[in-house]
């Protein structure tokens, strides 16, 4: 690390979810869709093949309009980006200039873009239940960025009550990273109309089948809007390429594939939410397409266990949550050999 600038020496990198390049795995470990991408989207990314000579449209116009539509939005308080993942970061270069305050148990990204950006962090720790106390919040006048529903914990906040925080301080900003709404989270995009301090940003990687594309979206206030254009215009217009642009919108414009998939991963949650409570875990009430669990082993064993298996699943070397298991909500058949599978490593001998 000689040539490391000092001011990066305490930087420990966000760790993604293990992704194995085999599919002898049951993959439940990175909250990507069951499902695959609509049959048109397939042919979209194909289509904008044959014209890869050419760089990407850098206002990425058409899919910026049809989301505009979807959301309910202009096309001028949409921003794009190359997964919500280099929004969040452009937010963390550009908007946090008062510092920023976030739970103790939310997306590990937030912390690390803070000290890769040198933000001071407020790091505010959730209730003994996981769930967010807003009140906490009240007083701090820098952004405030939420996952809603936050993530590993799967629990989801009314939208009323984050509006109250951005009604509070007109003068602050709070960003919500609403990654996971789509499977049952109440969106604050409708709100983003009268309020100038709101953000809120959203991916195509869980509910759209896009994770491998990298889409991301932020909706705001123009003024929002511009900053994080200008951020992007100084790193690199095209960040988002001409065949996941296509592909977000074919995606789009596949709408009953799309809400067909949500329907289907929310009843395979119910299903799997009641086998594991039988199982003796207490799972959390998620809003999300995972589930947040305690089993009567911890999740420190049940990880490798279940890997041995061929299931992978997340689990965080945290010590407030090292008992628990975030599982993603796969397909009915694979949530089924989950179940058998935890109830064959439960009835062991430990
Ligand atoms: C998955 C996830 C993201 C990142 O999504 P990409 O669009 O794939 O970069 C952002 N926030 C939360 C809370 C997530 O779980």
């Amino acid at each position: 690390m000689e040539f490391l600038d000092q001011r990066l020496s305490q930087l420990k990198p966000y760790v993604p979810g293990e992704q194995p390049q085999t599919k002898d795995f049951i993959k439940l470990n990175t909250n990507e869709s069951a499902f695959p991408p609509a049959a048109t989207v397939v042919e979209a990314a194909a289509s904008a093949a044959e014209s890869l000579q050419l760089y990407p449209d850098p206002t990425l116009g058409n899919l910026t309009g049809a989301l505009s539509s979807y959301l309910g939005v202009t096309e001028s308080e949409i921003f794009l980006g190359n997964g919500s993942d280099e929004i969040l970061a452009f937010c963390f270069q550009a908007l946090m200039g008062k510092g920023v305050a976030f739970p103790d148990i939310t997306y590990g990204f937030y912390s690390v873009f803070a000290k890769l950006y040198g933000i001071p962090a407020k790091v505010i720790p959730l209730q003994a239940d996981l769930s967010i106390d807003l009140k906490v919040y009240a007083d701090f006048s820098g952004t405030i960025i939420l996952a809603n529903p936050n993530a590993p914990t799967s629990l989801g906040l009314p939208a009323a009550a984050i509006l109250q925080l951005v009604q509070e301080k007109p003068e602050r900003l709070v960003i919500v990273d609403e990654a996971y709404v789509e499977f049952g989270g109440e969106s604050l995009v409708p709100y983003v109309k009268d309020y100038a301090n709101l953000l809120v940003v959203g991916t195509f990687s869980k509910a759209w089948q896009l994770a491998g594309g990298r889409l991301g979206y932020a909706v705001g206030q123009v003024n929002l809007i511009e900053v994080l254009q200008r951020v992007k215009f100084s790193f690199n217009p095209y960040s988002v390429n001409a065949m996941t642009a296509a592909c977000g919108l074919a995606a789009v414009q596949a709408l009953p594939y799309h809400e067909a998939c949500l329907k289907e991963t929310v009843n395979v949650r119910a299903w799997t939410t009641e086998a594991l409570r039988d199982l003796g875990f207490e799972v959390l009430p998620s809003q999300t397409n995972f589930l947040f669990v305690k089993g009567p082993v911890s999740g420190s064993l049940l990880y490798p266990a279940l890997k041995n298996r061929k299931i992978l699943v997340r689990w965080f070397d945290q010590p407030r949550i090292k008992d628990y298991l975030r599982i993603s909500i796969g397909t009915l058949r694979e949530m089924e050999i989950l179940v058998t599978t935890l109830k064959e490593i439960l009835t062991e001998p430990q």
